[in-house]
């Protein structure tokens, strides 16, 4: 059955038929290819990422077996985010964007929590340490992993 619900297909071969979607936080988009024309600091939410089930394999492979982010990889314009309303960004000064750390934080805080448990909490599924591996990974990328809030 057809939920409705992924907008967008496979970030890493376009693939419509997609299985796992993993959430990023919105600065993060800066790693993706073809990201420079997108404003990530207009971006409402969360940046979710859409995987078919050959390219989930590989990411989990890059993340648990070799350790690399598979950020890079994925295209920015085949990312699922939600950008503020125009209008609104025309009326706010550029310096009243919308702050992004809440978000950042509550991201982190996730991402720790699943790679810490997992394989000993049944409910943390290897997806969620894979999102929660690659979310701290960009965190450190971008110099944000030790920032306190
Ligand atoms: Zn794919």
């Amino acid at each position: 059955m057809y939920t409705g619900q992924t907008e967008q297909p496979c970030c890493l071969c376009d693939d419509p038929e997609t299985n796992v979607r993993i959430d990023i936080f919105p600065r993060a988009v800066q790693l993706l290819k073809h990201s420079d024309p997108i404003a990530w600091r207009d971006i409402e939410g969360e940046v979710s990422l859409h995987f078919c089930a050959d390219d989930w394999d590989l990411v989990r492979e890059l993340v648990e077996e070799m350790g690399m982010s598979p950020l890079g990889r994925c295209n920015a314009a085949r990312a699922s985010m939600v950008f503020r309303e125009d209008f609104e960004a025309l009326l706010n000064d550029v310096r009243d964007e919308p702050d992004q750390t809440p978000l950042e934080r509550r991201l982190r805080e996730q991402a720790e929590t699943h790679v810490e448990s997992y394989g000993d909490d049944p409910h943390v599924s290897e997806r969620d340490y894979v999102e929660g591996w690659i979310v701290l990974d960009a965190l450190d990328e971008l110099g944000l992993a030790t920032a306190e809030p």
